[in-house]
């Protein structure tokens, strides 16, 4: 079954609403057609609404990178789903490493997450990847088997086939140093094989996994020939506008 790409764009906490509209408008006439390819920008929330105008008559998507899990409340200094739904807005990146080390959420919080995103109708890209320390001693596949089974406790099948994972190893966020190509298209079968044992081979089949970490322009193509690798999640080369168009080359 050929899956259709997902490129998404993590911005993380950079650029300014200025800055964030003009990239919206230098693109959104330049990606491919979004039959062949999902293109998705991942923005501070800040930014959304805004977004949400800029891109306006375009196949450009929008991301937040970040949600709660309860739609309305006492809730300060945190974004609603519900009200990131009502923008306009396509996807919530959740479960992000940055999020789980710097903020300390865990596995239960990311769950609560996956079900509020979804319960408002929007696809949650939930991030897994392991460390290091983890990696170096050949437990990478235990540790995304757990992260991901945790994240999808009580998720239907027909909800997991429309989402999104992003296999972000921790060692190669914003280090130049990327996983191989091997290496990602392996821990991303790990990854189906994971929601094959939990939901079945169909829901297995469907499901989009992405890899991110380092991937620029030049690395790209590699990770996209591998048959788990369904796209990438990219930050650094992601905020460029020249290059964030240069990642979709592949797209013929
Ligand atoms: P990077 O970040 O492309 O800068 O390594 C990827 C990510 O954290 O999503």
């Amino acid at each position: 079954m050929s899956r259709k790409p997902i490129i998404a764009g993590n911005w993380k906490m950079n650029l300014t609403l200025k800055e964030a509209v003009t990239f919206v408008e230098e693109v959104k006439d330049k990606i491919p057609a979004k039959a062949k390819v999902d293109t998705v920008i991942g923005s501070p929330a800040l930014f959304l609404a805004s977004l949400v105008n800029a891109r306006k008559g375009s196949e450009l998507e929008l991301s937040a990178q970040n949600a709660y899990w309860e739609d309305t409340g006492a809730f300060t200094g945190e974004n609603s789903p519900e009200a990131i739904a009502d923008l306009g807005v396509e996807y919530i990146i959740i479960g992000h490493s940055e999020r789980r080390d710097y903020f300390h959420e865990t596995d239960e919080e990311i769950n609560r997450k996956a079900k509020a995103i979804l319960a408002n109708g929007l696809t949650p890209i939930i991030c897994c990847g392991e460390s290091l320390e983890i990696f170096e001693a050949g437990k990478t596949a235990e540790w995304v088997e757990r992260q991901i089974t945790a994240a999808l406790k009580d998720v239907t099948a027909e909800q997991v086939g429309n989402l999104v994972i992003a296999y972000e190893p921790i060692w190669a966020i914003g280090t130049g140093k990327s996983a191989t190509a091997e290496i990602a298209d392996n821990t991303c079968k790990v990854i189906r094989t994971t929601i094959e044992k939990l939901y079945g081979k169909d829901v297995a089949e469907k499901i989009r996994i992405q890899y991110g970490g380092s991937v620029k322009p030049e690395n790209i193509v590699e990770y996209m020939d591998k048959e788990n690798v369904d796209g990438a999640l990219v930050g650094g080369a992601s905020l460029k506008a020249a290059s964030f168009l240069a990642l979709l080359d592949f797209v013929k």
